[in-house]
């Protein structure tokens, strides 16, 4: 497959382009590096800046890329994802996500582009209905960030139904970890996620850390969450993408473990490998109490289950966090 990676420069895309590339795909990145890291492309990709909120953007490079051989497939994973971040920017996340979404489905129109793989989140179910989410469950999104990931989901699907555009929509979960090869991971400022934050208190990179909240409805009152390898999660992308195209189908599927570890889980687990200090605090904005996915559909349509554990996930990050010299 000729493949458009928009955001692979990203923690998530660059993922997803390592897979594309282990499993042989012709891919192309486009990335505003607003977040993104220009080394986390891989070499074997090409590369061009570009944001996807400005239409010329995509329509210079979709007209010097597609004139040669088309995009079989369109990804994106340029969004914007921090929840508390969210909750106090609203504005900037309805621009960078719905917006931003919008311009890339009428580029993607215009040069004839049949199949999108798009990046959604456990966070459009909101407080879930049931232990486990599926699929079908009520989507009702507590936070902003959720809302616009809802709005997307909604827009490419009437966009299909308009045009006939196959879709894979991807309901991430709690994504962390780094690629094997440590050449890749999340590195950036101001990390909020809590795997990376709790590897840097293991690490003394940070004195303390905090728990928002030990009053939740849980075993042991902080929140639940499913954590998901990132290399598990792209290569689902590679899968995704060739089920859509090669089946003329459209998908919708959560990427998550089935299982729910509490954030003192998560310190626990960490902990083994070195002392974390934490203190609890207040609650955090928008923030669930719990959110498990049910992959049993990723599991049923294309064959897909997690091979990495919690274990790994730490581990992955903790040896990538060693690496890029304890950041
Ligand atoms: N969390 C925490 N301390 C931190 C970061 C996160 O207690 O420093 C909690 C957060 O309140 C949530 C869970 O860890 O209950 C997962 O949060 P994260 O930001 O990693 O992902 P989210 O589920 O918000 O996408």
């Amino acid at each position: 497959m000729k493949v458009c990676v928009i955001g692979g420069a990203g923690y998530i895309g660059s993922h997803a382009v390592y897979e594309l590339i282990r499993d042989n795909n012709e891919v192309v990145v486009i990335d505003n590096l607003s977040t993104g890291l220009r080394k986390a492309v891989h070499k074997d990709a090409k590369f061009y800046e570009g944001d996807i909120t400005v239409k010329e953007d995509l329509v210079r490079i979709f007209e010097a890329e597609c004139s040669k051989k088309p995009f079989d497939v369109v990804m994106h994973f340029a969004a914007k994802l921090i929840v508390p971040e969210s909750v106090s920017m609203p504005l900037e996340y309805y621009h960078n996500n719905v917006e931003g979404l919008r311009i890339m489905l009428e580029v993607i129109k215009e040069f004839n582009i049949k199949n999108v793989v798009f990046s959604s989140t456990a966070a459009v179910y909101g407080e879930p209905v049931h232990e486990v989410c599926s699929e079908d469950d009520r989507t009702k999104p507590i936070n902003p960030y959720g809302a616009t990931k809802l709005a997307c989901e909604e827009m490419i699907k009437w966009v299909s139904a308009a045009y006939g555009m196959n879709y894979c929509i991807f309901r991430y979960f709690n994504v962390a970890g780094a690629d094997k090869s440590l050449e890749i991971g999340l590195e950036k400022d101001n990390l909020t996620h809590l795997v990376p934050i709790t590897i840097q208190t293991a690490l003394g990179i940070r004195e303390k850390m905090q728990v928002y909240g030990n009053d939740y409805d849980t075993k042991d009152g902080t929140c639940v969450r499913d954590y998901i390898h990132v290399s598990d999660l792209a290569y689902a992308h590679v899968l995704g993408a060739k089920y859509i195209s090669e089946n003329n189908k459209s998908i919708l599927v959560n990427l998550g473990s089935n299982e729910g570890y509490t954030v003192k889980e998560v310190i626990d687990e960490v902990s083994k490998i070195r002392h974390v200090n934490y203190e609890y605090v207040e609650r955090r904005a928008g923030d669930p109490a719990k959110l498990i996915a049910s992959n049993s559909k990723a599991k049923e349509i294309l064959g897909w289950t997690p091979k990495y554990t919690l274990k790994d996930i730490i581990e992955t990050d903790m040896a990538f966090r060693d690496k890029i010299g304890r950041k």
